[in-house]
């Protein structure tokens, strides 16, 4: 579905993106592992067009992606974004917010977007919260209610980052829950996480990041049983 072709990204003369190359296709679960500042969240944000690459090349479907609003705008349903700070909106209700989307951009009937959003929320199990505010949720219910946002777009594609990081430990388990759901029915995802269990569980795939360089992008069972790169056990030790 995506194909990433060298791309680099400096910030000033400080390189964050090293010549990063990887393919994303149909059904992938790939979670993207690194220390801080490795450039995992400029990665993402290049993929979805909130930051532009020095230099190489995003595919889409084999298109070089553009960076007209026209063209973004469609991109983006296509390639949906999910972050760590939710990003709801915060006059908006629920509801509100999970049709925003699918009114302006594929320019739905009400009631279609209505339905849509109400299908998606009862998914994420935030059905009964249609009419509250997001100032009235838990943060949990936050991100469940970002997720089913992303989700009315018929994404093709969903991007995280590091989605459970602003929560509460006890509300980690269910957004990571509604997230293990997505990736058994055969979502594309790209997932920037701290959470190994997940990643060794539910993703098809680990890439490892390491000062702006893929240090190695291989199986859960591989990277996390038989690690190849000094970085990657390093890192690893860390959590153990
Ligand atoms: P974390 O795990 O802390 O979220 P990360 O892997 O997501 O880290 P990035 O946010 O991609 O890392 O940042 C990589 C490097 O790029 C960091 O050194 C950061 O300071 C720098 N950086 C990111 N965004 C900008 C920016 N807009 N301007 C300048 N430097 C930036
Ligand atoms: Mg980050």
């Amino acid at each position: 579905i995506i194909e990433i072709k060298d791309l680099s990204k400096s910030f000033g003369d400080h390189e964050v993106l090293r010549s990063i190359s990887f393919g994303v296709n149909k059904g992938d679960v790939i979670s993207i592992l690194g220390s801080s500042g490795s450039g995992k969240s400029t990665l993402l944000r290049c993929v979805n067009r909130l930051e532009h690459q020095s230099s190489g090349q995003i595919f889409y479907h084999g298109n070089e992606i553009k960076d007209s609003q026209k063209e973004v705008n469609e991109y983006r349903s296509k390639v949906g974004m999910v972050f760590q700070s939710f990003n709801l909106f915060n006059n908006m209700t629920v509801l509100e917010n999970c049709m925003a989307g699918t009114r302006k951009v594929l320019h739905l009937p009400k009631e279609e977007a209505r339905e849509r959003a109400i299908t998606h929320l009862k998914k994420v199990g935030m059905a009964p919260y249609i009419n509250a505010l997001p100032a009235h949720l838990s943060g949990g219910q936050k991100q469940r209610v970002a997720i089913a946002r992303g989700l009315c777009m018929n994404p093709e594609v969903l991007l995280f980052d590091e989605p459970t990081s602003a929560l509460d430990p006890e509300m980690v388990g269910e957004v990571l829950g509604v997230m293990q759901e997505l990736a058994q029915s055969g979502l594309t995802m790209l997932i920037v996480t701290h959470e190994m269990g997940f990643a060794r569980d539910v993703s098809s795939r680990i890439i490892f990041m390491d000062q702006g360089y893929i240090a190695e992008d291989t199986t859960p069972a591989e990277f996390f049983t038989n690690p190849k790169n000094p970085r990657s056990r390093e890192f690893l030790s860390r959590y153990i």
